[in-house]
Protein backbone atom coordinates (compact mmCIF):
# COMPACT_ATOMS: atom_id res chain seq x y z
CA UNK A 1 0.00 0.00 0.00
CA UNK A 2 1.05 3.77 -0.76
CA UNK A 3 1.96 5.53 2.43
CA UNK A 4 1.12 9.16 2.72
CA UNK A 5 2.72 12.63 4.39
CA UNK A 6 1.59 14.58 7.08
CA UNK A 7 3.52 17.13 5.54
CA UNK A 8 1.90 20.41 4.75
CA UNK A 9 1.28 21.43 1.01
CA UNK A 10 1.18 18.04 -0.18
CA UNK A 11 -2.40 17.64 -0.26
CA UNK A 12 -2.51 16.45 -3.68
CA UNK A 13 -0.64 13.48 -3.19
CA UNK A 14 -2.84 12.23 -0.32
CA UNK A 15 -5.50 12.72 -2.15
CA UNK A 16 -4.98 10.22 -4.51
CA UNK A 17 -3.40 7.65 -1.92
CA UNK A 18 -6.44 7.87 0.14
CA UNK A 19 -8.42 7.59 -3.06
CA UNK A 20 -6.35 4.65 -4.07
CA UNK A 21 -6.63 2.95 -0.81
CA UNK A 22 -10.59 3.62 -0.57
CA UNK A 23 -10.24 1.83 -4.43
CA UNK A 24 -8.09 -1.07 -4.26
CA UNK A 25 -9.98 -1.93 -0.42
CA UNK A 26 -13.50 -2.72 -1.22
CA UNK A 27 -15.07 -1.14 1.64
CA UNK A 28 -12.84 0.70 4.36
CA UNK A 29 -13.76 2.64 7.33
CA UNK A 30 -11.27 6.24 8.25
CA UNK A 31 -9.65 4.25 10.87
CA UNK A 32 -8.60 1.56 8.75
CA UNK A 33 -7.26 4.42 6.08
CA UNK A 34 -5.44 5.88 9.04
CA UNK A 35 -3.42 3.17 9.63
CA UNK A 36 -2.61 1.80 5.79
CA UNK A 37 -1.41 4.93 4.66
CA UNK A 38 0.24 6.75 8.12
CA UNK A 39 -1.76 9.73 7.35
CA UNK A 40 -3.59 10.99 10.86
CA UNK A 41 -7.02 10.50 11.40
CA UNK A 42 -7.83 14.44 11.06
CA UNK A 43 -5.90 14.63 7.26
CA UNK A 44 -7.96 11.75 6.40
CA UNK A 45 -11.44 13.03 7.55
CA UNK A 46 -10.88 16.22 6.07
CA UNK A 47 -9.83 14.42 2.58
CA UNK A 48 -12.77 11.68 3.08
CA UNK A 49 -15.08 14.92 3.57
CA UNK A 50 -14.03 16.53 0.17
CA UNK A 51 -14.22 13.27 -1.56
CA UNK A 52 -17.45 12.95 -0.28
CA UNK A 53 -18.64 16.77 -1.23
CA UNK A 54 -17.55 15.99 -4.65
CA UNK A 55 -19.61 12.38 -4.91
CA UNK A 56 -16.72 10.61 -5.92
CA UNK A 57 -16.71 8.37 -2.94
CA UNK A 58 -19.58 7.66 -0.69
CA UNK A 59 -20.28 5.71 2.67
CA UNK A 60 -22.39 2.94 2.34
CA UNK A 61 -23.00 0.48 5.71
CA UNK A 62 -21.06 0.59 8.30
CA UNK A 63 -19.00 -2.38 10.38
CA UNK A 64 -18.96 -3.13 13.82
CA UNK A 65 -15.35 -1.81 15.61
CA UNK A 66 -13.77 -3.33 19.09
CA UNK A 67 -16.11 -1.18 21.89
CA UNK A 68 -16.59 1.81 20.19
CA UNK A 69 -19.58 3.14 17.22
CA UNK A 70 -19.57 1.25 14.56
CA UNK A 71 -17.40 3.14 11.71
CA UNK A 72 -18.76 3.74 8.65
CA UNK A 73 -17.36 1.95 5.14
CA UNK A 74 -16.40 4.18 2.53
CA UNK A 75 -16.61 2.91 -0.90
CA UNK A 76 -16.27 4.39 -4.26
CA UNK A 77 -19.61 6.21 -5.76
CA UNK A 78 -20.19 3.90 -9.07
CA UNK A 79 -21.99 6.56 -10.75
CA UNK A 80 -19.14 9.75 -10.25
CA UNK A 81 -18.12 9.03 -13.58
CA UNK A 82 -17.72 7.19 -16.63
CA UNK A 83 -14.75 6.15 -19.01
CA UNK A 84 -14.48 4.20 -22.21
CA UNK A 85 -11.92 1.69 -23.05
CA UNK A 86 -11.52 0.88 -26.63
CA UNK A 87 -9.03 -1.87 -28.19
CA UNK A 88 -7.93 -1.92 -31.53
CA UNK A 89 -6.48 -5.79 -32.49
CA UNK A 90 -5.46 -6.71 -36.05
CA UNK A 91 -8.80 -8.18 -36.60
CA UNK A 92 -11.29 -6.93 -34.23
CA UNK A 93 -12.16 -3.15 -32.59
CA UNK A 94 -13.91 -4.08 -28.91
CA UNK A 95 -15.50 -1.05 -27.28
CA UNK A 96 -16.60 -0.98 -23.50
CA UNK A 97 -17.88 1.60 -21.08
CA UNK A 98 -17.31 1.30 -17.20
CA UNK A 99 -18.38 3.16 -14.37
CA UNK A 100 -16.08 4.60 -11.75
CA UNK A 101 -15.48 1.00 -9.88
CA UNK A 102 -14.30 -0.46 -13.51
CA UNK A 103 -17.25 -2.70 -13.96
CA UNK A 104 -18.53 -3.09 -17.19
CA UNK A 105 -21.69 -1.34 -18.24
CA UNK A 106 -21.74 -1.55 -21.95
CA UNK A 107 -19.47 -3.62 -24.98
CA UNK A 108 -19.61 -4.56 -28.68
CA UNK A 109 -17.06 -5.80 -30.73
CA UNK A 110 -16.63 -5.46 -34.35
CA UNK A 111 -14.32 -7.29 -37.22
CA UNK A 112 -12.03 -5.11 -38.85
CA UNK A 113 -11.93 -5.58 -42.69
CA UNK A 114 -8.06 -5.42 -43.53
CA UNK A 115 -8.88 -2.64 -45.70
CA UNK A 116 -9.73 -0.21 -43.81
CA UNK A 117 -7.35 2.44 -43.36
CA UNK A 118 -6.48 3.33 -39.74
CA UNK A 119 -8.37 6.96 -40.10
CA UNK A 120 -11.72 5.26 -41.57
CA UNK A 121 -11.28 2.59 -38.50
CA UNK A 122 -10.57 5.07 -35.65
CA UNK A 123 -13.64 7.11 -36.53
CA UNK A 124 -16.02 4.00 -36.59
CA UNK A 125 -14.92 3.40 -33.07
CA UNK A 126 -15.59 6.37 -32.08
CA UNK A 127 -18.87 6.16 -33.01
CA UNK A 128 -19.47 3.12 -31.47
CA UNK A 129 -18.31 4.41 -28.21
CA UNK A 130 -20.98 7.37 -29.05
CA UNK A 131 -23.94 4.97 -29.52
CA UNK A 132 -22.73 3.33 -26.32
CA UNK A 133 -23.12 6.34 -23.88
CA UNK A 134 -26.15 7.30 -25.76
CA UNK A 135 -28.12 4.20 -25.01
CA UNK A 136 -26.62 4.27 -21.61
CA UNK A 137 -27.84 7.72 -21.20
CA UNK A 138 -24.47 9.30 -20.27
CA UNK A 139 -23.84 12.92 -20.46
CA UNK A 140 -20.47 14.11 -21.94
CA UNK A 141 -19.52 15.92 -19.24
CA UNK A 142 -19.51 13.06 -16.96
CA UNK A 143 -17.37 10.96 -18.79
CA UNK A 144 -13.36 10.71 -17.53
CA UNK A 145 -11.52 10.17 -20.84
CA UNK A 146 -10.95 7.66 -23.42
CA UNK A 147 -7.90 4.86 -23.05
CA UNK A 148 -7.30 3.04 -26.31
CA UNK A 149 -5.01 -0.33 -26.12
CA UNK A 150 -3.31 -0.58 -28.97
CA UNK A 151 -0.53 -3.84 -30.15
CA UNK A 152 3.17 -2.46 -29.79
CA UNK A 153 5.07 -1.17 -30.23
CA UNK A 154 3.69 2.47 -28.89
CA UNK A 155 5.16 5.90 -28.95
CA UNK A 156 2.89 6.64 -25.29
CA UNK A 157 4.13 10.48 -25.31
CA UNK A 158 3.31 11.10 -28.90
CA UNK A 159 0.33 9.16 -28.97
CA UNK A 160 1.58 7.12 -31.68
CA UNK A 161 1.37 3.56 -32.88
CA UNK A 162 4.59 2.17 -34.35
CA UNK A 163 4.53 -0.37 -37.00
CA UNK A 164 2.98 -3.32 -35.23
CA UNK A 165 3.59 -6.60 -36.06
CA UNK A 166 0.71 -7.64 -38.05
CA UNK A 167 -0.90 -3.76 -38.49
CA UNK A 168 0.44 -3.94 -41.91
CA UNK A 169 -1.33 -0.04 -42.93
CA UNK A 170 0.02 1.12 -39.13
CA UNK A 171 2.86 2.67 -39.70
CA UNK A 172 2.96 5.81 -36.76
CA UNK A 173 -0.59 6.27 -36.67
CA UNK A 174 -1.27 9.42 -34.81
CA UNK A 175 -4.08 7.63 -32.70
CA UNK A 176 -4.20 10.09 -29.76
CA UNK A 177 -4.74 12.91 -32.11
CA UNK A 178 -6.93 11.59 -34.49
CA UNK A 179 -9.43 9.50 -31.61
CA UNK A 180 -9.27 12.83 -30.06
CA UNK A 181 -10.75 14.76 -32.96
CA UNK A 182 -13.76 12.35 -33.62
CA UNK A 183 -14.07 10.95 -30.41
CA UNK A 184 -14.36 14.55 -28.37
CA UNK A 185 -12.59 13.22 -25.01
CA UNK A 186 -9.20 13.51 -24.15
CA UNK A 187 -7.51 10.44 -25.19
CA UNK A 188 -4.62 7.86 -23.34
CA UNK A 189 -2.61 5.59 -25.63
CA UNK A 190 -1.66 2.36 -24.39
CA UNK A 191 -0.12 -1.07 -25.33
CA UNK A 192 -2.71 -3.86 -25.24
CA UNK A 193 -0.91 -5.89 -22.40
CA UNK A 194 -0.33 -2.78 -20.11
CA UNK A 195 -3.99 -1.76 -20.46
CA UNK A 196 -5.11 -5.32 -19.80
CA UNK A 197 -2.78 -5.49 -16.98
CA UNK A 198 -4.19 -2.02 -15.41
CA UNK A 199 -7.37 -3.31 -15.53
CA UNK A 200 -6.56 -6.40 -14.08
CA UNK A 201 -5.03 -3.92 -11.27
CA UNK A 202 -8.40 -2.08 -10.84
CA UNK A 203 -11.28 -5.00 -10.70
CA UNK A 204 -9.31 -8.31 -11.52
CA UNK A 205 -6.78 -10.51 -9.64
CA UNK A 206 -4.31 -7.68 -9.54
CA UNK A 207 -6.95 -5.38 -7.56
CA UNK A 208 -5.11 -4.35 -3.81
CA UNK A 209 -1.45 -6.24 -4.63
CA UNK A 210 1.57 -4.40 -5.48
CA UNK A 211 3.67 -5.97 -7.39
CA UNK A 212 2.18 -8.51 -10.31
CA UNK A 213 3.75 -9.26 -13.42
CA UNK A 214 0.90 -9.73 -16.83
CA UNK A 215 1.67 -12.24 -19.42
CA UNK A 216 -1.00 -11.43 -22.39
CA UNK A 217 -1.22 -13.90 -25.04
CA UNK A 218 -3.48 -12.37 -27.90
CA UNK A 219 -2.52 -12.43 -31.52
CA UNK A 220 1.27 -12.46 -30.22
CA UNK A 221 2.64 -12.69 -27.05
CA UNK A 222 3.30 -9.36 -24.74
CA UNK A 223 3.68 -8.83 -21.12
CA UNK A 224 3.83 -5.83 -18.17
CA UNK A 225 4.82 -5.40 -15.02
CA UNK A 226 3.09 -3.82 -12.15
CA UNK A 227 6.05 -2.99 -9.71
CA UNK A 228 5.18 -1.19 -6.19
CA UNK A 229 1.67 0.06 -6.89
CA UNK A 230 2.58 0.86 -10.75
CA UNK A 231 3.09 -0.04 -14.18
CA UNK A 232 6.58 -0.22 -15.07
CA UNK A 233 6.94 1.07 -18.85
CA UNK A 234 10.91 1.62 -19.06
CA UNK A 235 12.56 4.17 -20.80
CA UNK A 236 10.78 4.45 -24.46
CA UNK A 237 7.53 2.98 -22.84
CA UNK A 238 7.88 -0.52 -24.34
CA UNK A 239 9.11 -2.49 -21.00
CA UNK A 240 7.57 -5.92 -20.00
CA UNK A 241 8.08 -7.47 -23.87
CA UNK A 242 8.05 -10.83 -22.35
CA UNK A 243 6.93 -12.80 -25.84
CA UNK A 244 10.70 -12.33 -27.01
CA UNK A 245 12.21 -13.80 -23.53
CA UNK A 246 13.75 -16.99 -25.78
CA UNK A 247 12.96 -20.20 -24.39
CA UNK A 248 14.87 -22.35 -27.18
CA UNK A 249 17.78 -21.08 -28.28
CA UNK A 250 18.29 -22.83 -31.59
CA UNK A 251 13.95 -22.27 -32.03
CA UNK A 252 12.54 -20.52 -34.84
CA UNK A 253 13.30 -17.63 -36.33
CA UNK A 254 11.58 -14.38 -34.34
CA UNK A 255 10.40 -11.17 -36.77
CA UNK A 256 12.42 -9.53 -33.95
CA UNK A 257 15.82 -10.85 -34.80
CA UNK A 258 16.19 -13.37 -32.48
CA UNK A 259 15.71 -16.86 -32.41
CA UNK A 260 13.37 -19.08 -30.59
CA UNK A 261 11.54 -16.25 -28.59
CA UNK A 262 7.86 -17.34 -26.74
CA UNK A 263 6.06 -15.72 -29.17
CA UNK A 264 7.83 -17.82 -31.96
CA UNK A 265 7.59 -20.62 -30.10
CA UNK A 266 4.02 -20.55 -28.96
CA UNK A 267 1.70 -17.96 -30.17
CA UNK A 268 -1.49 -19.11 -31.35
CA UNK A 269 -0.03 -19.03 -35.10
CA UNK A 270 3.01 -20.76 -34.38
CA UNK A 271 0.84 -23.60 -32.38
CA UNK A 272 -1.17 -23.72 -35.52
CA UNK A 273 1.66 -23.91 -37.72
CA UNK A 274 3.38 -26.75 -35.41
CA UNK A 275 0.09 -28.75 -35.33
CA UNK A 276 -0.48 -28.40 -39.25
CA UNK A 277 2.96 -29.52 -39.69
CA UNK A 278 2.57 -32.74 -37.77
CA UNK A 279 -0.89 -33.18 -39.84
CA UNK A 280 0.82 -32.74 -43.11
CA UNK A 281 3.08 -35.87 -41.70
CA UNK A 282 -0.10 -37.83 -41.60
CA UNK A 283 -0.50 -38.46 -37.26
CA UNK A 284 -3.61 -39.66 -36.29
CA UNK A 285 -5.83 -37.07 -35.10
CA UNK A 286 -8.88 -35.69 -35.14
CA UNK A 287 -8.20 -32.62 -36.80
CA UNK A 288 -7.16 -34.91 -39.60
CA UNK A 289 -10.28 -34.71 -41.49
CA UNK A 290 -10.46 -30.96 -40.90
CA UNK A 291 -7.10 -30.49 -42.29
CA UNK A 292 -7.98 -32.27 -45.93
CA UNK A 293 -10.50 -30.19 -46.45
CA UNK A 294 -8.31 -27.17 -45.97
CA UNK A 295 -5.36 -26.96 -43.72
CA UNK A 296 -6.18 -23.11 -42.64
CA UNK A 297 -9.92 -24.78 -40.81
CA UNK A 298 -7.09 -25.99 -38.58
CA UNK A 299 -6.99 -22.53 -36.39
CA UNK A 300 -5.76 -21.97 -33.34
CA UNK A 301 -9.30 -22.32 -31.67
CA UNK A 302 -9.78 -25.89 -33.62
CA UNK A 303 -6.57 -27.41 -31.76
CA UNK A 304 -7.56 -25.80 -28.41
CA UNK A 305 -10.78 -27.83 -28.27
CA UNK A 306 -9.40 -30.69 -29.56
CA UNK A 307 -6.08 -30.20 -26.80
CA UNK A 308 -9.20 -30.15 -24.38
CA UNK A 309 -10.98 -33.57 -25.59
CA UNK A 310 -7.68 -35.55 -25.61
CA UNK A 311 -6.49 -35.11 -29.32
CA UNK A 312 -3.05 -36.67 -28.98
CA UNK A 313 -1.45 -34.34 -31.66
CA UNK A 314 -2.82 -30.65 -30.45
CA UNK A 315 -2.16 -31.97 -26.83
CA UNK A 316 1.30 -32.44 -27.34
CA UNK A 317 1.82 -29.11 -28.97
CA UNK A 318 -0.23 -27.49 -26.58
CA UNK A 319 1.65 -29.18 -23.80
CA UNK A 320 5.14 -28.00 -24.88
CA UNK A 321 3.60 -24.63 -25.27
CA UNK A 322 2.34 -24.79 -21.79
CA UNK A 323 6.10 -25.58 -20.63
CA UNK A 324 7.66 -22.78 -23.02
CA UNK A 325 5.09 -20.48 -21.32
CA UNK A 326 6.37 -22.06 -17.75
CA UNK A 327 10.21 -21.75 -18.40
CA UNK A 328 9.44 -18.15 -19.13
CA UNK A 329 7.45 -17.68 -16.32
CA UNK A 330 10.53 -18.75 -13.79
CA UNK A 331 12.88 -16.05 -15.83
CA UNK A 332 9.96 -13.38 -14.97
CA UNK A 333 9.91 -14.56 -11.33
CA UNK A 334 13.64 -14.54 -11.06
CA UNK A 335 13.72 -11.52 -12.76
CA UNK A 336 11.41 -9.85 -10.92
CA UNK A 337 10.21 -11.15 -7.78
CA UNK A 338 6.71 -10.37 -7.81
CA UNK A 339 3.89 -11.75 -5.78
CA UNK A 340 1.43 -12.77 -8.74
CA UNK A 341 1.58 -13.67 -12.37
CA UNK A 342 -1.65 -13.09 -14.30
CA UNK A 343 -2.38 -15.05 -17.60
CA UNK A 344 -4.75 -13.46 -19.87
CA UNK A 345 -5.75 -12.89 -22.94
CA UNK A 346 -7.59 -14.55 -25.88
CA UNK A 347 -4.79 -17.03 -26.79
CA UNK A 348 -5.55 -19.09 -23.69
CA UNK A 349 -9.27 -19.32 -24.49
CA UNK A 350 -9.72 -23.02 -23.71
CA UNK A 351 -6.75 -23.75 -22.38
CA UNK A 352 -5.98 -22.07 -19.34
CA UNK A 353 -5.95 -24.62 -17.19
CA UNK A 354 -3.59 -26.72 -18.66
CA UNK A 355 -1.10 -23.48 -19.13
CA UNK A 356 -1.81 -22.34 -15.35
CA UNK A 357 -1.06 -26.21 -14.06
CA UNK A 358 2.47 -26.30 -15.53
CA UNK A 359 3.49 -22.67 -15.27
CA UNK A 360 2.55 -23.35 -11.21
CA UNK A 361 3.98 -26.62 -11.21
CA UNK A 362 7.50 -24.67 -12.46
CA UNK A 363 6.86 -21.90 -9.78
CA UNK A 364 6.88 -24.28 -7.17
CA UNK A 365 10.65 -25.53 -7.91
CA UNK A 366 12.81 -23.50 -10.24
CA UNK A 367 12.90 -20.04 -9.43
CA UNK A 368 15.56 -19.58 -6.84
CA UNK A 369 13.35 -17.43 -3.62
CA UNK A 370 10.79 -20.17 -3.83
CA UNK A 371 11.41 -20.85 -0.37
CA UNK A 372 10.73 -17.35 0.90
CA UNK A 373 7.14 -16.85 -1.08
CA UNK A 374 5.98 -18.31 -3.77
CA UNK A 375 4.51 -16.45 -6.72
CA UNK A 376 0.79 -16.82 -7.91
CA UNK A 377 -0.72 -17.56 -10.44
CA UNK A 378 -3.96 -17.04 -11.71
CA UNK A 379 -6.13 -16.60 -15.49
CA UNK A 380 -7.87 -13.45 -16.07
CA UNK A 381 -11.04 -13.65 -16.06
CA UNK A 382 -11.93 -10.47 -18.84
CA UNK A 383 -11.39 -13.32 -21.70
CA UNK A 384 -11.93 -11.32 -24.84
CA UNK A 385 -12.82 -7.92 -23.10
CA UNK A 386 -9.34 -7.66 -21.26
CA UNK A 387 -7.41 -5.21 -23.54
CA UNK A 388 -11.01 -2.94 -23.65
CA UNK A 389 -11.50 -2.86 -20.03
CA UNK A 390 -8.26 -2.24 -19.38
CA UNK A 391 -8.36 0.36 -21.70
CA UNK A 392 -11.16 1.88 -19.86
CA UNK A 393 -9.18 0.90 -16.83
CA UNK A 394 -6.24 3.38 -18.21
CA UNK A 395 -8.28 6.23 -17.66
CA UNK A 396 -9.60 5.30 -13.92
CA UNK A 397 -5.73 4.56 -12.76
CA UNK A 398 -4.40 7.72 -14.28
CA UNK A 399 -7.09 9.48 -12.20
CA UNK A 400 -6.54 7.71 -9.16
CA UNK A 401 -2.61 7.01 -8.84
CA UNK A 402 -0.67 9.20 -6.74
CA UNK A 403 2.09 9.43 -9.34
CA UNK A 404 -0.20 11.04 -11.85
CA UNK A 405 -2.06 14.38 -10.05
CA UNK A 406 -2.04 16.05 -13.07
CA UNK A 407 -4.52 14.07 -14.47
CA UNK A 408 -6.68 14.10 -11.13
CA UNK A 409 -7.22 17.97 -11.91
CA UNK A 410 -9.42 16.96 -15.17
CA UNK A 411 -10.97 14.69 -12.98
CA UNK A 412 -12.16 17.34 -10.34
CA UNK A 413 -13.10 19.62 -12.77
CA UNK A 414 -15.36 16.93 -13.79
CA UNK A 415 -16.61 16.18 -10.22
CA UNK A 416 -17.04 19.68 -9.18
ZN1 LIG B 1 11.26 -12.25 -30.82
Amino acid sequence: MFSGTNLPKIGGYNYNVVLSSIQAADGISRVELAKQTGLTAQTVSVIVRRLIEQGIVQESGSSPSAGGKPRKTLRINPTAAYAVGIHFDPIEVSVVVVDMTGHKLAHSRHAISPRLEPEALISEAAEFAHKHLAELDIADDRVLGVGAACPGPIDQSQGLVISPPRHDCWTEVPIKRLLERDIGFSVIVDNDANAAAIGERWSGHGRGISDFAFLYMGTGIGGAMFLSNNIYRGVSLNAGEFGHIVVEPNGTPCYCGNRGCLEAMCSPGAISRDVRAELAMGRASTLAKLYHKDPELVDHTAICLAAVDGDAVARRVIDRAAEYLADCAVTIANALDVELLVIGGKGVTHVADIYKEKVTEFLMSRPLARKTHTLQVAISDMANDGAALGAASLVLHAAYAPSTADLISVFRSHSD
